[in-house]
């Protein structure tokens, strides 16, 4: 699935099970650091760009370096040295890697039909097995697209009733004005349906 899915996804896990900022950050970052394996995309958009030997890193390395049980282990490793609660995040941050996998494996077709993107759970070591799912959804289609819109104001709602919102992850400071802006919509709109009741 697309960035900003794995992104919601995590984070309203992180903010149902969590309970300080740092946690939270943590175990939403087990969510979205598997793509780090495709910013090879990067690369090949500069080498083409620059008339440069074309490489193509992106669809060499991507669902490949990170999206397997190496990737599970290292980002787990590294995220839970910098949490509070160690065991905690370390479950949830595995819970919420394999969870990334799988959204994967549902809905991270590309716009042809045969644009299937696999999982190698052993990889980089091995291809074998190959996960792939013949009726995987494409990445651009409506289920993807309602799926992200419904996290996003699952997100929102969460943002208003807890106090903090999935900026938090990037920035503590946009998260504080971002919620007290939507807290005050929230105030203003129940106030509005009160006086109409
Ligand atoms: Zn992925």
């Amino acid at each position: 699935m697309a960035p900003e899915t794995h992104l919601l996804l995590s984070w309203i896990i992180a903010a149902k099970t969590t309970d300080n900022p740092r946690d939270c950050q943590l175990v939403t970052l087990a969510g979205i650091l598997p793509d780090v394996d495709g910013l090879g995309l990067l690369v090949d958009f500069a080498t083409e760009g620059l008339g440069l030997k074309q490489t193509h890193l992106y669809g060499e390395y991507h669902h490949y370096l990170l999206h397997g049980a190496l990737g599970g282990i290292l980002i787990a490793a590294l995220l839970t040295s910098f949490a509070r609660h160690r065991w905690r995040v370390a479950l949830l941050a595995l819970l919420v890697f394999h969870l990334h996998l799988l959204c994967d494996f549902v809905g991270s077709r590309g716009p042809s039909p045969a644009d299937f993107w696999p999982i190698y759970y052993w990889g980089p070591f091995t291809q074998n097995p190959m996960w792939i799912w013949k009726g995987q959804l494409r990445l651009d289609g409506w289920f993807n697209r309602y799926f992200s819109a419904s996290l996003f104001l699952w997100s929102l709602w969460l943002a208003v009733s807890l106090g903090h919102s999935v900026l938090g992850v990037f920035s503590r400071r946009a998260d504080r004005v971002f919620v007290g802006v939507l807290r005050k919509w929230h105030d203003e709109l129940a106030k509005r349906i009160q006086r109409q009741a």
